[in-house]
């Protein structure tokens, strides 16, 4: 049974490596399973690799998650998931079968050298504010006090997000 003590948090998923598609259902079905609720999914878009251009397109989906997890848990949890699906770490900004970042977490402010909520490159990022905007157009950033809606009419990131498959909901 879920603890009480539950907290809404957006998960940003990414993957340029091997099949995508499938990567991306994995990794929603490990959340599932050891990170809590899904309460909501976004379609999948497709970017140009952000940052590092020399790599293959992404895709990505962000879901929304009710958890019983600590932040610091939840992103050991992820990791544990990024690494059942083949991610190995060796330089930033490489190209990975899965990338799960967090974007949001309650409406938490978390600075700490391992994890910093809300994600820092979320008003830069294009490929996260898309999905994002899909299922929580009003959520309201904590720290900069806009909705995910006006971040994205903000934001100066050039690179365009291409829907790549339809939610199914
Ligand atoms: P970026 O942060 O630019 O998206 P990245 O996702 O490629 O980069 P990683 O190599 O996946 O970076 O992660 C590096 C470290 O970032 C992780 O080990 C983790 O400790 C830290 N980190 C800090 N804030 C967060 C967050 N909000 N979500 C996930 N990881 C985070
Ligand atoms: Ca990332
Ligand atoms: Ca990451």
């Amino acid at each position: 049974m879920m603890a009480s003590n539950t907290i809404t948090v957006y998960l940003l998923l990414g993957t340029n490596v091997g099949d995508r598609l499938s990567l991306l259902e994995q990794a929603v079905a490990y959340i599932g399973k050891e990170a809590g609720k899904i309460l909501n999914t976004s379609a999948v878009y497709e970017t140009a690799a952000w940052g590092n251009e020399n790599q293959p397109d992404y895709l990505n989906q962000v879901l929304c998650v009710k958890t019983s997890l600590p932040p610091q848990q939840l992103l050991e949890k992820i990791n544990a998931i990024e690494a059942s699906l083949g991610r190995q770490r060796k330089t930033k900004w490489e190209p990975r079968p899965m990338d799960i970042d967090i974007l949001l977490y309650g409406d938490q402010v978390i600075q700490t050298a391992r994890l910093q909520v809300p994600h820092p490159l979320l008003p830069d990022r294009r490929f996260a504010l898309v999905p994002l905007r899909e299922i929580a157009p009003d959520l309201r950033h904590p720290v900069l006090h806009l909705t995910i809606t006006d971040l994205l009419k903000n934001t100066s990131d050039p690179l365009t997000v291409k829907l790549h498959k339809t939610a199914t909901k």
